[in-house]
Parts: C-alpha cells; sequence; structure tokens
C-alpha cells in the first residue's frame, strides 16, 4: 500500500444556510481539500492521510468523524487538550465571497510542536504535500521542525509536493513570509504555485519568471497554475514548456481550483501520467470543481 500524508490545518466553515438565525457547518482547508480530491481520486491502493493538531472538544470530534468519514486517515491527527480546531465565516455580497477567521490560536498551530509524532506521521509515507498555508500557521522553531522533518524524508526518498499558497496575513511580514517560502520550496521535489499570488508577492513578470525562481531556490519540478490561462511548468527535463486548459463549462465558485488541480495533477502523475497529461488532468478536475459551489464537490472526482 502506497501512502500520501497531506499536512495542514482543516477548519470550521460556517455559512448562511438562508433560513434565518441558522448557520451551516463544514470542515475545509487548502490541504485537507487536497487530501479529499486524492482520496476521490486514487484507488484503495493508496492510503492518504491526514497531519494535523485538534482539540479534545466535541467540535473537533465532529471534523475528526469528517475526515474518517471521508476515507481520509486520521491517526496522526494529534489531540491537544486545550485547544480547539479554527473557523471561518463565509458572507457573500454581489457575488463576491469574503472571509472572516477564528484561527489565531488554533490546534493546528501545534502541528509540528511535537517533531517526534511529525516522524511516525512521515515514517512510511511516499509522498508528503503541505503548502505556505502549512508554514504560515507555526511558530519559528516549529517552522523549522516541519522543513527538518521533511528534508530528511526527501532524504530517505520520499517525494515532497509543495504549493505556496501565499496568505501574508498568516505571516509576520511579507519579507518573513518570502524567506520561510523559498527554505520551503528549496526542500520540493515538486512545487505548485499560482500566478497572480507569486506575480503580486515576488514581483514575477510572468509564469516563466516563477519557474525560474522556485528552480533557482531548489525545486526539482515546478507547475505555475494560472487561473483560466495556459500552465507554464517545468518537469524533470530542465525544459519551460506551457499547455493551455481546457475551458471551463461554468465557474460558480473558484474556492478550492488550485487545491482540486493539485490533487488531480498529482494523482495522475502517482499513476504514471506525463507532465502534460497530468496537467490536463488537475484543470479537468479543478474546472468541475469551480463549476459547482463549495470546496468540496462530492462528484467532480471520478478516479480511482
Ligand atoms: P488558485 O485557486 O490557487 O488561486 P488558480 O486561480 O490559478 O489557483 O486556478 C487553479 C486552477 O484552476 C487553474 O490552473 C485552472 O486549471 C483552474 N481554473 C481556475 N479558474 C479557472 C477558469 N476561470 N476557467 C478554467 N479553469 C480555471
Amino acid at each position: 500500500m502506497a501512502r500520501i500524508a497531506s499536512i495542514g490545518e482543516c477548519m470550521g466553515e460556517l455559512s448562511e444556510t438562508g433560513a434565518p438565525g441558522t448557520l451551516g457547518m463544514g470542515f475545509a482547508g487548502d490541504t485537507l481539500n487536497t487530501a479529499y480530491y486524492l482520496r476521490r481520486s486514487l484507488g484503495p491502493d493508496w492510503q492518504i492521510d491526514y497531519v494535523s493538531a485538534v482539540g479534545t472538544d466535541g467540535l473537533s470530534d465532529r471534523m475528526v468523524e469528517f475526515i474518517n468519514a471521508e476515507g481520509i486517515g486520521t491517526d496522526h491527527i494529534r489531540r491537544l487538550a486545550d485547544k480547539t480546531i479554527g473557523l471561518y465565516y463565509i458572507t457573500l455580497k454581489d457575488g463576491e465571497r469574503s472571509f472572516t477567521y477564528w484561527r489565531n490560536d488554533s490546534a493546528a498551530r501545534q502541528l509540528a510542536s511535537d517533531p517526534a509524532a511529525l516522524i511516525r506521521a512521515l515514517d512510511g509515507a511516499d509522498v508528503a504535500y503541505w503548502s505556505g498555508i502549512t508554514l504560515g500557521i507555526l511558530a519559528n522553531q516549529d517552522r523549522i521542525a516541519l522543513i527538518e522533518a521533511l528534508r530528511q524524508f526527501a532524504g530517505r526518498g520520499g517525494t515532497v509536493v509543495f504549493d505556496p499558497n501565499l496568505r501574508p496575513r498568516l505571516w509576520e511580514n511579507a519579507e518573513i513570509m518570502r524567506g520561510w517560502i523559498h527554505r520551503a520550496a528549496a526542500i520540493s521535489d515538486l512545487c505548485l504555485p499560482s500566478f497572480d499570488d507569486e506575480a503580486t508577492w515576488f514581483g514575477d513578470s510572468d509564469p516563466a519568471a516563477t519557474v525560474k525562481r522556485y528552480v533557482a531556490e531548489g525545486a526539482r519540478r515546478v507547475i505555475v497554475k494560472n487561473g483560466a490561462g495556459d500552465v507554464t511548468y517545468q518537469g524533470g527535463d530542465g525544459v519551460i514548456g506551457t499547455l493551455s486548459i481546457p475551458k471551463a463549462e461554468r465557474v460558480v465558485d473558484t474556492t478550492s481550483a488550485g487545491d482540486s488541480f493539485n490533487a488531480g495533477y498529482l494523482a495522475a502523475e502517482l499513476r504514471g501520467a506525463s507532465t502534460p497529461d497530468a496537467i490536463t488532468a488537475g484543470a479537468l478536475l479543478a474546472s468541475r470543481v469551480i463549476g459547482a459551489r463549495g470546496a468540496l464537490v462530492a462528484d467532480a472526482a471520478t478516479g480511482g
């Protein structure tokens, strides 16, 4: 059995149901979204584990039950007695979504505070998936511990896959964010950035500049997503290519576009697809996800 460990924070998602005085509750978060689509894209010969930390309260129990019910392993979700999960609330105004977060003291911020638990979570895994959000929420010494655990994992032959997912609000400042993102990319085999964020925070003039920057930092392969635009990539052969992606039939809600693209890409690659074919698989999955509301679209992935 092959195994993927996805590392990060899942949160409770509160949203209006339409019924006065009633909020709906779901669970989502970038690395959990990718784990969800990996689970639905890969067959039973793959174990997908979520690596995180939650509390011991009822809300945390509900989250762990949800993840379990999706067929994602929860053995490496640590339980911390004095913490609980982070929450966010979505408001929709004139078609624009805005988010309010309560996550500053979430249990997931401690997900790397026990290095021995991290090593156990990665032990025997084939792929580790993480993001700039995973790193951003941690204290400095835990950022170091997580990078070190992943560096050792890569040294043992594990594949480290990283989405920079730049969220300056999670970081002390943009300069500090840029420094850690480059350290993270340096130990990653495959880096999956989104061009609009990279242009904003690193000043890249075009997607090829994003590819070159991450390769210069040490990433072996880079795939740059760009909304409806071409995907620019550098595979293991060191050559930069571009690929146009199929047009989405309809765009309802782009939440989790990048997360689902990453899952579709990675699942195809793990099944032996070439880089261009894996990009097309990622784009097809993302186009189905953005055609429906919410981060987790149950019938978007049909592989496995
Ligand atoms: P993120 O969600 O991380 O900001 P992007 O907006 O670049 O990432 O989108 C990720 C992927 O989702 C793209 O590579 C593409 O495959 C798909 N996608 C996003 N927006 C569209 C769109 N308007 N039409 C078709 N595909 C899209």
